[in-house]
C-alpha cells in the first residue's frame, strides 16, 4: 500500500466501495484459509458464502481462547496466517479484564492511512492549514509483553513508537518527537505546551486523539502557565524535566530568554475567565481537532468553552480491532458528525440491531439509511466476524460507502477518560462495597450513578439511598464506614481505571452522596412522566439527565470521597 492518500483515493475507494470489500474479503480468505481458527468451519476453503454460512458471529470471549494461545506463544497460524508480532491494549474490558487484539506492523499502514486521508480532507475545507503547525498532545503509555514476549501497547502508543511515525514524510507538530514520546507524561504534558506557546504564532491546529485529553491539557495549563512563562522568560527549562532527550529538545526550541512572549502569556492566562483561552494563546488556530462523539460528547461544550468556537473537527473513528472510516464533512456541528468508512482496511458486515429475534446481516453497501446496526469486523489480523460492541446508525452515503453515527458504545455507562466502565463493572463494585454496609446496620435501597465531569480531573459520583436495618430507625452515616465504600469500589474497577485514577491523574477519587429517603422515588415519578413504564421501571444505572440530576442533588444528605488511590 502506497503510504500518501489525497481525496482522489477517496472518490476512488469510495465510489467501489462493493468491489473492494469483495477484493478485501478474498485477500483474507486466501491468507488465512488454512489457519486452525478457519479450518474448523471452512476446511480450507475460501468461499465467500460458505464464509457467511458456517463462520460465527464473534464475541471477545468465544476468541479469547484463541488470542491467549497465540499471546502465549504458539505460532500465529492459529488464528492468522501472516504472523503476529504484537497486541494492541484495548479501552474496551471483557470479565473486567482488558482486551488484546492481535496485529502486525501493517496495522500501522492502515492508521498512516486513515490519518493521511483525514489530513487530506481537512485541508480542502480549511484554507493554508498545512503551512503552520499542529499542537497535539500525544502521549505513549506503558507497554508491557505477552508470556512470549510480544509486545502490548494501546494502538496509539504503539503507532508512535513505530517506523511508521518516526519516518512520516511532513512533520507539522510543534513538538520534537522527544517530547511526544517521553514516557513520563507530565513532563510530556509541561513540554507539548511550552513547545507550543513558544511557537505560538505558527500554530493553525490545537489536538488530541480524544476531547477527554485536550480538557487535561488545559487543565494542566491552569495549574502550570506561571512556571511555564517563567521558562520562556529566562530561556531556562523547569529541573523537574529530567528526561534527557526531552529536556535537551526543548532547550533547543526555547531558545534564549524572551520576555515579552512571556508577558503576553501571562497576560492571557491570568485573566479571570478562560474562556477562549486556546484562540487567544494560539490566535492563528483554525481547527480544534478531536474525538468528540460517543463518549467524549460530554467534553464539547468545554471545548467550545475555551476555543470560542473555532471549529472543532473529529477527524477518525478508529479502534484496536480496526481502522473504519473519517470525517468527510471536518466543518459540521459535532452534534452532526458522521464517518464514512473506508472499505479497503477490514471486511465489515453490519448486525442489525433490535429486531428482536430476527438476525439480519448485511454487507457494508447494503446497509439502510436510518437503521442502527453493530460492525462485525473481519481484519487481516485473526479477527473474524467480530462484534464490536459499537451501536452505529446510518446517516448517509458518501458515493457509494456508508456513512455512520456513533451512537454509542454496548453497555458503557460511565467514562471520564480512556475507559469505559460497564453495568457490570458497576454491579460487581455495589456488591463489594455493601457487605460493608451492614456493619453499621445500613441497607442500601436505590442507587444510580453519574460521572461528573464539573471537576478537574472528573469523577464517578453514586447516588445512594439507605435505610437502617430496623424500621423506623434513623441512620447513622459513619464516614469511616462510607469513605471505605467508596474505595472498595474503585479497587473493583477494571485496571484501565485504576490507572487513570492512580498513576496518570486523569481521574479523580469517586464520591458516595447518600440521597434522603423517597429521592429514588421521586426519580421514577419524573422518568415515567417522560414515558417509562411504570411496570417496568428499573432506575437506571446511570443518569445523564439534568432534571433528574436536580432531583437527586436537591436531596443530598451527606458525602464521602475515597481517600486512597486503588492499587495499580
Ligand atoms: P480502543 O480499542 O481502546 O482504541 O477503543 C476503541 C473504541 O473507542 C471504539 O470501539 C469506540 O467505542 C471508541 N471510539 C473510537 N473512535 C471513536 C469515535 N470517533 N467516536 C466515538 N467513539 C469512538
Amino acid at each position: 500500500m502506497s503510504l500518501s492518500f489525497d481525496l482522489n483515493d477517496l472518490e476512488e475507494l469510495t465510489l467501489n466501495a462493493k468491489q473492494i470489500q469483495e477484493n478485501v474479503l478474498e485477500e483474507i480468505l486466501t491468507l488465512n484459509a488454512n489457519t486452525e481458527y478457519l479450518r474448523q468451519f471452512l476446511h480450507g476453503s475460501i468461499d465467500k458464502e460458505l464464509f457467511k454460512k458456517n463462520v460465527p458471529v464473534v464475541s471477545y470471549d468465544d476468541i479469547k481462547p484463541y488470542i491467549e494461545r497465540v499471546a502465549n506463544g504458539e505460532p500465529s497460524y492459529v488464528i492468522s496466517g501472516k504472523p503476529i508480532t504484537r497486541f494492541f491494549l484495548s479501552s474496551g474490558t471483557s470479565g473486567g479484564k482488558p482486551k488484546i487484539f492481535p496485529v502486525n506492523d501493517e496495522f500501522f499502514e492502515d492508521q498512516t492511512f486513515i490519518s493521511s486521508l483525514s489530513s487530506s480532507i481537512i485541508s480542502k475545507h480549511i484554507k493554508d492549514v498545512e503551512q503552520g503547525k499542529a499542537l497535539t498532545f500525544n502521549f505513549v503509555r506503558t507497554q508491557s509483553s505477552t508470556p512470549s514476549g510480544l509486545q502490548v501497547s494501546a494502538g496509539i502508543t504503539s503507532y508512535l513508537l513505530s517506523d511508521c511515525f518516526k519516518n512520516r514524510p511532513s512533520n507539522s507538530f510543534t513538538s520534537p518527537d522527544e517530547v511526544t514520546l517521553c514516557p513520563d507524561n507530565k513532563q510530556a504534558m509541561y513540554c507539548h505546551l511550552l513547545c507550543g506557546l513558544v511557537q505560538r504564532d505558527k500554530v493553525v491546529s490545537v489536538a488530541a486523539p480524544f476531547a477527554s485529553a485536550l480538557v487535561n491539557a488545559i487543565t494542566f495549563l491552569e495549574n502550570y502557565w506561571k512556571e511555564l512563562c517563567s521558562n520562556i522568560r529566562y530561556g531556562h527549562v523547569s529541573e523537574w524535566i529530567t528526561d534527557l532527550s526531552c529536556r535537551d529538545a526543548v532547550t533547543n526550541i526555547l531558545g534564549g530568554g524572551n520576555s515579552a512572549l512571556a508577558d503576553l502569556v501571562e497576560e492571557e492566562c491570568n485573566t479571570k475567565s478562560w474562556k477562549g483561552i486556546i484562540t487567544r494563546l494560539w490566535p492563528k488556530t483554525k481547527s480544534v481537532q478531536s474525538i468528540v462523539t460517543g463518549q467524549y460528547a460530554q467534553y464539547i461544550p468545554m471545548l467550545e468553552f475555551y476555543s470560542n468556537k473555532v471549529s472543532l473537527i473529529s477527524p477518525v473513528y478508529a479502534s484496536s480491532e480496526t481502522m473504519f472510516g473519517v470525517n468527510v464533512n471536518p466543518l459540521c456541528k459535532p452534534q452532526d458528525v458522521s464517518y464514512t468508512f473506508m472499505p479497503n482496511i477490514s471486511y465489515f458486515e453490519f448486525l442489525l440491531v433490535d429486531e428482536g429475534d430476527k438476525v439480519e446481516i448485511v454487507d457494508l453497501v447494503d446497509v439502510h439509511i436510518g437503521c442502527y446496526y453493530e460492525a462485525l469486523v473481519t481484519n487481516y489480523f485473526g479477527l473474524r466476524r467480530y462484534r464490536m460492541g459499537d451501536i452505529l446508525q446510518v446517516t448517509g452515503f458518501y458515493n457509494n460507502a456508508p456513512q455512520f453515527r456513533f451512537v454509542r458504545r454496548k453497555n458503557m455507562v460511565l467514562s471520564i477518560s480512556l475507559e469505559a466502565t460497564t453495568e457490570e463493572d458497576i454491579l460487581k463494585a455495589l456488591n463489594h462495597a455493601t457487605p460493608i454496609l451492614k456493619s453499621s446496620d445500613l441497607l442500601l435501597m436505590g442507587f444510580t450513578s453519574y460521572a461528573d465531569i464539573s471537576t478537574h480531573p472528573g469523577h464517578y459520583v453514586f447516588y445512594w439511598e439507605l435505610k437502617a436495618k430496623n424500621n423506623n430507625e434513623i441512620i447513622k452515616l459513619h464516614n469511616k464506614i462510607l469513605v471505605e465504600c467508596c474505595c472498595v469500589i474503585e479497587e473493583s474497577f477494571n485496571s484501565i481505571y485504576r490507572q487513570l485514577r492512580s498513576k496518570d491523574g486523569y481521574i479523580g477519587a469517586l464520591e458516595i452522596r447518600v440521597v434522603q429517603q423517597g429521592t429514588f422515588n421521586s426519580l421514577m415519578e419524573i422518568f415515567i412522566s417522560q414515558g417509562a413504564s411504570p411496570s417496568q421501571y428499573k432506575t437506571p444505572m446511570c443518569i445523564n439527565s439534568s432534571e433528574a440530576l436536580e432531583v437527586l442533588d436537591n436531596n443530598v444528605l451527606a458525602r464521602f470521597i475515597s481517600d486512597r488511590s486503588p492499587p495499580f
